[in-house]
């Protein structure tokens, strides 16, 4: 079984995911950390972002391990690493190669084969998983949006001025909504669902009640 969920940033997706996937006892996986990986790999190489091609082999040969909630990148812990603004800051660049993403949708399909998972991310109703036994699109108003994130990287201690990390943020949107490749859109049979104003139990408990519905 998947359940596939796609938003903008501080939809509350990721929390809302991880928790999901802990009430259904079934496996998380988050899309965005393996970009985010790629792009870490990208930037400690010195790698040129305008270089398609070298991204492309670069994401080809990417040392990827995800165990419990926790990324590794050539057996390094990086969880922490990649949600830092520097990699906000280049992620959208390299994530617009449609080469890059054709590597990158393979390796998730690959993680995800055969198991019962909840994968989030911008392209999984529509790309990565457009059979997927339930879809959600997870939204909230920009403003809370760019709250929760500020408040996240607050919680970890990463100091950056709420209007350029806002910036930052609808900027990333506006891209993932924009490029040509694995789009951020609202599938048509996906459920949406506006957590602007709802707690994280509300959310899971309106996901729940169409996933059980859902069950044969
Ligand atoms: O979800 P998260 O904010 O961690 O994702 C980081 C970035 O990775 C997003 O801004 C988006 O550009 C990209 N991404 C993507 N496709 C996905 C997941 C994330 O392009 N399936």
């Amino acid at each position: 079984m998947i359940v596939a969920i796609d938003g903008p940033a501080g939809s509350g997706k990721t929390t809302i995911a991880k928790l999901l996937s802990k009430k259904l006892n079934i496996s998380y996986l988050d899309t965005g950390a393996t970009y985010r990986a790629l792009t870490l790999k990208a930037l400690d190489e010195g790698i040129d972002l305008k270089d398609a091609l070298h991204l492309t082999r670069l994401a080809a040969g990417l040392n990827l391990k995800f165990k419990g909630q926790k990324t590794y990148l050539d057996d390094k812990d990086v969880s922490e690493k990649i949600r830092t603004p520097l990699i906000d800051k280049n992620i959208s660049i390299i994530v617009a190669y449609p080469e890059v993403r054709e590597v990158m949708v393979a390796l998730q399909r690959r993680i995800a084969k055969g198991g019962d998972f909840v994968v989030e991310g911008r392209d999984i109703t529509t790309v990565v998983f457009p059979n997927a036994e339930f879809k959600f699109y997870l939204d909230a108003d920009s403003t809370i949006r760019a709250e929760r994130r500020f408040n996240e990287l607050k919680a970890k201690g990463i100091k950056i001025g709420f209007k350029e990390m806002e910036k930052d943020l609808n900027k990333r949107d506006d891209a993932d909504k924009k490029r040509e490749v694995g789009a951020l859109t609202l599938s048509k049979d996906a459920t949406y669902i506006d957590t602007s104003k709802m707690a994280i139990e509300e959310v899971i408990n309106e996901m729940l009640k169409y996933i059980r519905k859902g069950k044969k």
